[in-house]
């Protein structure tokens, strides 16, 4: 039986930004970064969440991991509340919940050493162990030398500096490591090499990781199951094999019909060509109903009127798209047209 690790409903973080406007009024406009995102995390997997860049799901690993609270919506960890009434997150949670961001240059202070960035998460979460054994223990479990502490992060290569920070991130034996792009900006010699250690780490450890890109071929070797989102909402989630054998959303038939690739079964299971129609919109002008409708070669009618649901066409397997019979029709017509 799997247990959740983590479980996000309806999840929504909105940005209020400022802008001067005609005849230099001041004028505020709201960015819909996420907008009602749901999903689970059982224990021990790799969830994959894809998207082009703007569709929020970096905004969901770093709402997750408390660097914005959230507009609305819940995200339990085994059950518990990340965030208390005040806004704050128990530090038990606080240690559980990790990240390993995408650029390892700017996330690691150039004036500190390895020693002492490694240091700072034991000294927060673990004051009553001997740090210096620790950052050895550290270093050892992610295949660094020992000498490596006293190195700055200047001293290192793109990968190294990328195995620091999954070293850190391990620093407060979390059970949920949150990678943001963890490969994107190292060089392709390391990046399988990246893969491979997260990969041990994962088994060595039982973690469970959420796992934020845009490259899918990446997603089908690591992920168990993968979502996609679009302009801050999730379109599709599905195991790893449905998701590329039997895409059932446009947007994800047409994000995976432009996949290069090299073998012939690989071709065979790629969907034929969906063409999109038109431009990507902003952010800050999401269109009304689906938001995929301007570029959709299915949109019909209903679909700049109605927000489609997110329903379960087959067990595991959950689509947003008025191709697929929503639950109730009129409810979601009266639910719509109140808002
Ligand atoms: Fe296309 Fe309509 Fe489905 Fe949106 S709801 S993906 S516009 S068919």
């Amino acid at each position: 039986m799997t247990t959740d690790i983590l479980t996000v409903t309806a999840l929504k973080k909105y940005f209020v930004i400022g802008r001067t406007g005609w005849l230099k009024r001041r004028q505020t406009i709201t960015v819909k970064a996420v907008d009602g995102v749901s999903f689970t995390i059982h224990e021990g997997e790799t969830f994959g969440l894809v998207g082009e860049s703007g569709s929020g799901k970096s905004t969901v690993a770093y709402t997750t991991i408390g660097m914005y609270r959230p507009t609305a919506g819940s995200i339990k960890f085994q059950g518990e509340e990340l965030f208390q009434a005040n806004g704050r997150r128990p530090l038990h949670l606080r240690k559980a919940i990790q990240i390993v961001f995408q650029d390892p240059g700017s996330s690691l202070n150039p004036r500190r050493n390895i020693q002492q960035i490694l240091e700072l998460p034991l000294h927060i979460h673990q004051p009553e162990k001997n740090s210096l054994e620790q950052v050895i223990h550290l270093l050892e479990i992610v295949g660094l030398p020992p000498e490596y502490m006293y190195k700055y992060p200047h001293m290192l290569s793109g990968g190294e500096k990328q195995i620091v920070a999954i070293a850190r991130a391990l620093a407060t034996a979390p059970s949920l490591v949150i990678l943001d792009e963890p490969t994107s900006a190292l060089d392709v010699s390391v990046q399988a090499k990246t893969i491979n250690l997260l990969l041990r780490l994962q088994r060595e450890f039982h973690l469970s990781y959420l796992f934020i890109t845009h490259d899918l071929s990446l997603m089908r070797n690591v992920a168990s199951r993968v979502a996609i989102m679009y302009l801050g909402k999730i379109c599709e989630v599905a195991e790893t094999t449905d998701f590329f054998q039997k895409p059932l959303h446009p947007y994800t038939q047409m994000l995976l019909s432009s996949i290069p690739v090299i073998t012939e079964e690989e071709a065979e299971l790629k969907p034929k060509k969906v063409i999109s129609t038109g431009e990507i919109p902003s952010p800050v002008n999401v269109p009304s109903g689906c938001s995929f409708h301007t570029r959709c070669p299915f949109a019909m009618d209903i679909c700049s009127k109605i927000d489609p649901l997110m329903v379960e066409v087959n067990p595991g397997h959950l689509v947003r798209c008025h191709l697929f019979p929503q639950p109730n029709q009129e409810t979601l017509i009266s639910a719509d047209e109140r808002r």
